[in-house]
């Protein structure tokens, strides 16, 4: 968003709790936040807590170890380590995950079947705080406002990679930090992740791979996700491009 629109759509806003219009440094670009960020943790907190409830997912255990120790030190490598992250695991064969923007993050069991290593699991977890530093549910949270746009009150989570991880309430949909991702906001979470990856001494290269392993996957299955996320081929040549220009491996 350039700044003529950004100073625009806040001059109509009159009764946004909190508005700015930041630079964001990491993104290169600067982002309308018109949202009440108490409000933004709180929802985002109650969706976690029903999630985990609901969907009786693990909060413990070899495979939570196993991602706590990846997420942790790729939030060091984002600069978001001090504050808590909180990680489980869901039971679904659909490889999937999802991050919520107080610092939760959620991985299917498929997920964990499908990566070949660490670095593969770590590329997607990279990408999923990646999401969290663009401060995207938020920036989406205020265009919804402004646009007053009608929000869908969905009843899924929506996983980051295709279908639902699983059923949940209004509660987190209100707040946009349960919608699906645009594919500017994609591409956006792919080029930091990778970021997070060189910092944390994971393999760059290790993300296209797993694009790989994911495309693969879903080739017998409805691309649902078609509409908003970008197809397979372009994030990968994204990847490729990026990786290549930063002279990583
Ligand atoms: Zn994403």
């Amino acid at each position: 968003m350039t700044r003529a629109v950004c100073i625009a759509l806040l001059a109509a806003s009159a009764s946004a709790a909190l508005a700015a219009c930041a630079y964001n440094e990491a993104l290169g670009r600067n982002q309308l936040l018109i949202v009440d960020n108490g409000s933004l943790v709180q929802q985002s907190n109650a969706a976690w807590a029903e999630q985990v409830r609901t969907q009786n997912a693990v909060t413990t255990g070899a495979q939570v170890d196993r991602i706590r120790r990846i997420g942790d030190r790729l939030v060091q490598a984002a600069g978001l380590g001090n504050r808590t992250w909180e990680y489980a695991v869901f039971t679904n064969q659909s490889p999937n995950a999802f991050v919520l923007p107080s610092g939760q993050i959620g991985v299917t069991t498929g997920l964990l079947s499908l990566v070949q290593n660490d670095d593969q699991l770590a590329a997607v977890i990279g990408h999923e705080i990646g999401h969290v530093v663009a401060q995207h549910a938020a920036e989406r949270t205020s265009s919804s406002t402004l646009t007053n746009a009608a929000l869908q009150l969905g009843t899924r989570v929506a996983g980051d990679y295709g279908q639902a991880v699983g059923a949940i309430g209004g509660l987190g949909a209100q707040y946009g930090i349960l919608l699906p991702y645009s594919r500017r906001d994609e591409l956006e979470a792919d080029r930091l992740g990778v970021d997070y990856l060189q910092g944390a001494g994971w393999r760059p290269s290790q993300s296209v791979a797993l694009w790989r392993l994911m495309a693969a996957q879903r080739e017998s299955q409805v691309p649902q996700f078609a509409s908003t996320h970008p197809s397979d081929d372009t994030r990968i040549a994204a990847l490729e491009q990026y990786i290549a220009s930063r002279g990583w491996s």
